[in-house]
């Protein structure tokens, strides 16, 4: 058996020259003559690999000095409830634009903790593009503005940051996080799980405007005060230690690969060669995605029917292509791209994907 093209929606594949480093150094991590995940986090050592990997993060994604880097326990489902109690009074308004599943859950969490208005939303044209924005419902004086920048499960991706009339922007950038440049200082607050894009599950991390935290006036247990999580450099608790030195290992090959403009491209290239196929298979293959909304990193398409998917994901997988079926709510195939997926796994895929078309069509 060997490794195979893994096109898990989350956790996600991880560079291999990642995994290797992990497994070369898993016993005795630099000088500790210990693993990583037995030391300290108030040590030296972990201390300054957590910094290392801060210090990446805001060079790879240019984060300005006026942003709170934060390195949680958890996931992007914390973080949103985390946020609705930090960045609103209990009677201010959060705006929500819907593009998809994670949009509508984000509002569900935060719901208890503020009030909500849908300005937006796709769902009637079952999440395949993404609403006109001359037709948003903006709450003049809102706390923020939520959205979901790309949509894991149905394949809607912005590729352009949304205006918003001076209302703080607050982005779940789970499944995008660091796949092409981005201009941070237009959002009050970008945050997500590390497990798609940037590392292994249970670590989350959210980019804040320092301004908008400390505004909420509630009495908050001190452990759900991000203002804290920031004073002590997000280690108020024990964070998860483990992932955050993966985190950084994962930046440094961020960077040995030429950083966020090189990811960029090759995600563009990526996504192209895959729509390509789809959009050139004589409707064999299908994607539902408005060509102007498609996500780069979760491209879901379906075939001429069910038994057909079924023998087409059997047969991937034996084919050394993993983790290809669709979200249970949408069905059919998805293959999620992200950053670690190599340009020779999508090249695989879509081979395969022409093989399978001519034997089945
Ligand atoms: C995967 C995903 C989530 C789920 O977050 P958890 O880290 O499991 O809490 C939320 N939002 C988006 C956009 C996702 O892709």
């Amino acid at each position: 058996m060997s490794r195979a093209y893994n096109f898990s929606a989350g956790p996600a594949a991880l560079p291999e020259p990642v995994l290797r480093q992990v497994r070369d150094e898993l016993l005795e991590w630099r000088d500790e003559r210990a693993s990583v995940m037995e030391v300290s986090h108030r040590g030296k050592a972990f201390i300054e690999c957590a910094a290392e990997a801060e210090r990446d993060l805001r060079e790879l994604m240019g984060i300005p000095d006026d942003y709170h880097v934060l390195f949680l326990q958890g996931g992007a489902t914390t973080l949103s409830a985390l946020l609705a109690l930090n960045l609103a009074r209990a009677d201010q308004t959060a705006d929500f634009v819907l593009t998809g599943h994670w949009g509508e859950k984000a509002l569900e969490n935060m719901k208890p903790s503020l009030q909500v208005n849908v300005a937006a939303s796709a769902k009637a044209g079952g999440y395949t593009g993404l609403p006109a924005r001359d037709g948003w419902q903006l709450t003049p004086g809102a706390a923020f503005l939520h959205y979901t920048p790309n949509e894991t499960i149905h394949g809607v991706e912005f590729h352009d940051i949304p205006e918003a009339g001076g209302v703080p922007l607050v982005a779940d950038v789970s499944s995008n996080f660091l796949s092409a440049p981005v201009d941070v200082s237009r959002f009050g607050v970008l945050y997500g799980g590390a497990q798609k894009n940037l590392g292994p599950s249970g670590l989350a991390i959210a980019i804040v405007r320092k301004d908008l935290l400390g505004r909420h006036g509630r009495t908050l247990p001190p452990i759900f005060e991000l203002g804290n999580q920031a004073k002590n450099d997000s280690m108020f608790n024990t964070p998860p230690t483990f992932a955050w030195y993966v985190l950084g290992l994962v930046l440094k090959w961020v960077r040995a690969e030429g950083g966020a403009a090189a990811m960029g491209e090759r995600n563009r290239r990526k996504a192209a060669n895959l729509y390509g196929a789809i959009d050139g298979s004589g409707g064999f293959y299908r994607n539902p995605v408005e060509p102007a909304a498609r996500s780069w990193m979760n491209v879901p398409f379906f075939l001429p029917d069910e038994a057909r998917e079924k023998a087409f994901l059997k047969e991937a997988d034996a084919a050394g292509l993993l983790a290809l079926k669709g979200h249970r709510a949408v069905g059919g195939i998805r293959a999620s791209i992200y950053n670690a997926m190599p340009e020779a796994g999508v090249q695989a895929l879509v081979d395969f994907m022409a093989d399978f078309a001519r034997r089945n069509g």
